[in-house]
C-alpha cells in the first residue's frame, strides 16, 4: 500500500524525510484507499494536521482526536498510528494533535490558554478559533463515531474524584454503550493483566453537570454521533502499553463501521497499528479478568509481532527478524502465520518468524496475519524505519 511513498523516499534519498509520514501520500489514490491531509489553523502556533482516509467501499465515518490535552502523550501517539490505518470501508478522519501548541509544550493547555476540552459548549458557539476549527471538521465530515483519546494518572473508581483512567465514557444511546462495553471487555480479556487495571464504562455526565464544554459531549449532543472519551492510565504503565490500549480500543470501537467489509458477515479482524510493548503487565496474569463466558463462540486469536530491532530505526541492508511466537489463541491454536513484508496488502511469506533486509530508505509497514484452528484471523503491524 505504501509503494508509492517508498519510491518517492528512495528517489529523494534517506535524509530529512523520515517523520513526514502520510503527508507524502497527500491526495494519492492507492488501490482501494485514498489518503488526504490538510492543516487547520495554518500559519499559527495552533497549526495541526487533519488526516482523511477514504475506502473505495462506502460506509460510516469515524473521527479520532488526540492531543486535546498536550501532556496526555498516549492519546496523540495512538492517534498518529491510527491515522495510518488501512480501512476496509467508510472514512477515517484523524486529528492527532488537536492542541498542537500544548503538545509541543508537553502541557495540558497551551501557554495562556484555557483548557481546550472545555471549549465546546453544547448548543452554542465554540469559544476559541482553534475550537471552532476543530468543530468545523465535525461539521464537514459529519462523523457517525467520534472518539477523543485522553490519559489519566489514576484509576477510575466510579466518579471523577479518584481518577478517570481505564474508562470509556460513552454517549447514552444503546449502540454506543454496547460498543463501549464490548470494547472494554475485549481489552480486559486480551490486554489487561494486572488487578485493578480493568477498563470500565461510564456514561457522559448530563448537560447540567460539570465538566461542561467537552468535545465528545458536543459531538453526541449537537452532531448526533456515537461519541466516546477514552481515558487510559499512566499509573505505573509504560507509554507503549498506553498507546496499545488506545489503539486496540479504537480498533474495537470502529471495527463494525470501518474495518469489516460490508454485508458478508466477515468479522474482519483487520488490525490497526500495534505497539507490541509488553508494558509492565508481567506481574499480573491471573487469567480470570474479563472472562469469555461464551463457549459456543470461537475466541479469535491475538496476533503479536516482536521485532529484534525494537523500536529503533535500522540501516539499509541490515537484517531484522520479526517473530510471531507471542501470538496466542485462547481457546485453540494458531495454525497459520502469514506475512506482508512489503506493505502491498498481499501476504507473501509464512512461518512463525520472518527475516527481512530492506534495501530502500523510508518507513514501511509489515503485517502479520494469524489464523486459528477455527478459521478466525487477527493481524498485527509494525512500521520499520530504514535510514
Ligand atoms: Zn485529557
Amino acid at each position: 500500500m505504501t509503494t508509492t511513498r517508498r519510491t518517492f523516499l528512495t528517489a529523494v534519498g534517506c535524509t530529512g524525510l523520515l517523520g513526514l509520514g502520510v503527508a507524502q501520500t497527500n491526495g494519492q489514490s492507492e488501490d482501494d484507499l485514498a489518503r488526504d491531509s490538510f492543516t487547520l489553523m495554518s500559519g499559527t502556533a495552533d497549526a495541526t494536521e487533519v488526516h482523511v482516509t477514504t475506502a473505495s467501499e462506502s460506509g460510516p465515518t469515524a473521527l479520532v482526536v488526540g492531543g486535546m490535552h498536550g501532556n496526555e502523550n498516549a492519546g496523540y501517539l495512538a492517534a498518529e498510528k491510527i491515522a495510518q490505518w488501512n480501512i476496509e470501508r467508510g472514512t477515517l478522519v484523524t486529528i492527532p494533535r488537536a492542541n498542537a501548541e500544548a503538545v509541543a509544550a508537553d502541557a495540558r493547555t497551551a501557554s495562556g490558554e484555557s483548557d481546550l476540552n472545555r471549549q465546546f459548549p453544547s448548543g452554542s458557539e465554540r469559544e476559541t478559533e482553534l475550537a471552532r476549527a476543530i468543530w468545523g471538521v465535525v461539521e464537514e465530515y459529519d462523523p457517525d463515531v467520534v472518539i477523543d483519546l485522553h490519559e489519566s494518572i489514576g484509576i477510575y473508581d466510579g466518579d471523577l474524584v479518584g481518577g478517570v483512567g481505564q474508562v470509556i465514557f460513552t454517549s447514552w444511546d444503546e449502540s454506543a454503550s454496547d460498543d463501549a462495553a464490548a470494547a472494554a471487555q475485549y481489552l480486559n480479556r486480551n490486554y489487561v493483566s494486572r488487578d485493578d487495571y480493568a477498563f470500565s464504562v461510564g456514561a457522559f455526565s448530563s448537560p447540567s453537570n460539570e465538566p461542561s464544554g467537552l468535545f465528545s459531549h458536543k459531538a453526541a449532543r449537537d452532531a448526533g454521533a456515537d461519541a466516546f472519551l477514552v481515558e487510559v492510565t499512566s499509573k505505573d504503565t509504560e507509554i507503549g502499553k498506553r498507546v496499545q490500549w488506545h489503539t486496540k480500543l479504537v480498533q474495537q470501537l470502529v471495527e463494525e463501521e470501518l474495518l469489516t467489509t460490508g454485508g458478508d458477515g466477515n468479522d474482519g479482524d483487520e488490525d490497526g497499528e500495534d505497539d507490541e510493548s509488553g508494558g509492565d503487565d508481567e506481574d499480573g496474569g491471573n487469567g480470570d479478568e474479563g472472562d469469555d463466558g461464551s463457549d459456543e463462540q470461537n475466541e479469535p486469536p491475538v496476533a503479536q509481532i516482536q521485532s529484534d530491532a525494537g523500536g529503533r530505526s535500522i540501516e539499509r541492508g541490515e537484517t531484522v527478524t520479526l517473530d510471531a511466537s507471542a501470538s496466542e489463541d485462547g481457546d485453540g491454536e494458531i495454525v497459520e502465520y502469514a506475512w506482508d513484508t512489503d506493505g502491498d496488502g498481499a501476504f507473501e511469506t509464512d512461518g512463525e518468524s520472518t527475516e527481512l533486509a530492506p534495501t530502500e530508505c523510508g518507513e514501511f509497514r509489515v503485517t502479520l496475519r494469524v489464523t486459528d484452528d477455527a478459521g478466525s484471523v487477527a493481524t498485527d503491524n509494525v512500521v520499520i524505519s530504514v535510514v
